[in-house]
């Protein structure tokens, strides 16, 4: 029996553009019809080390000067404390938000829940970071500290419970790696297609392109509160726990 491939890149190199599922013979075919050189692929330097910002990326925290980036929910310097190259919530100084804001991107962050354990469920260690302003990454101490699966560490709140708890010990630094599709909206404001979200808590994929089905809610349903947006800032929140910041960094996709 004659065999036959599948070929889809074959319009690239402007010969005759197939019909997509059309089975086109290989036959008469060399390997450099399908190869693509133009233009180059940008290059990169990755950072030595597990975490470090690669060079395309733009540092959000330098450990220094937190008002460089971001402000608090008025717009006002943040009123967060900053020592030793770390940033950590002051209980009541509010929220604090990135003066630029993003739409497709890859989020680095690392953050820390206080070593002195106090409280439990969703009173341990808890923060969170907003993906365009709407969508929360919980951050949560849930080393040996059970909550609703969907509110603990790594979940996107009330939507989609971690696929796993990697959750170091408190005051141990994490990490989150966080993959983002902005949403696109119809015009009666819903969602034509709804953010893509992928996370990676201490290396391990928690999160694996899910789709979300409107901002992070508290209480009610999230479907009822969708608003069309554009590009939005990361903002890290105040839940009343001393939860520390550093080595934040970002790429725009
Ligand atoms: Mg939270």
């Amino acid at each position: 029996m004659k065999r036959l491939k599948l070929v889809v890149t074959v319009c690239a190199l402007g010969a005759a553009m197939p019909v997509m599922g059309q089975q086109v013979p290989t036959m008469g075919m060399k390997p450099e019809m399908t190869e693509v050189w133009e233009p180059e692929v940008q290059v990169v330097t990755p950072g030595r080390l597990p975490g470090e910002a690669p060079s395309d990326a733009i540092l959000l925290f330098d450990g220094i000067d937190l008002a460089e980036e971001w402000t608090d929910a008025k717009g006002n310097a943040p009123g967060w404390k900053v020592e030793d190259g770390v940033v950590t919530v002051v209980r009541g100084a509010g929220e604090i938000r990135t003066k630029r804001k993003f739409s497709d991107f890859q989020l680095h962050i690392e953050w820390r829940s206080p070593a002195e354990v106090s409280g439990e469920s969703q009173g341990r260690g808890n923060s969170g970071v907003f993906l365009q302003e709407n969508y929360e990454v919980q951050i949560l101490d849930n080393y040996h500290n059970r909550t609703y699966r969907n509110g603990q560490a790594g979940s996107l709140y009330k939507q989609y419970p971690p696929l796993v708890n990697v959750c170091r010990p408190p005051g141990e630094w994490q990490s989150y790696d966080i993959i983002y599709t902005a949403p696109s909206f119809h015009k009666d404001g819903t969602f034509r297609e709804p953010p893509k979200v992928t996370v990676l808590h201490n290396g391990v994929v928690v999160q694996n392109g899910v789709s979300l089905r409107g901002p992070t809610e508290y209480i009610g349903i999230p479907e009822y509160t969708v608003v069309p947006h554009g590009p939005g800032s990361i903002v890290l929140q105040d839940h009343g726990n001393p939860v520390s910041f550093r080595n934040i960094w970002i790429r725009e996709l």
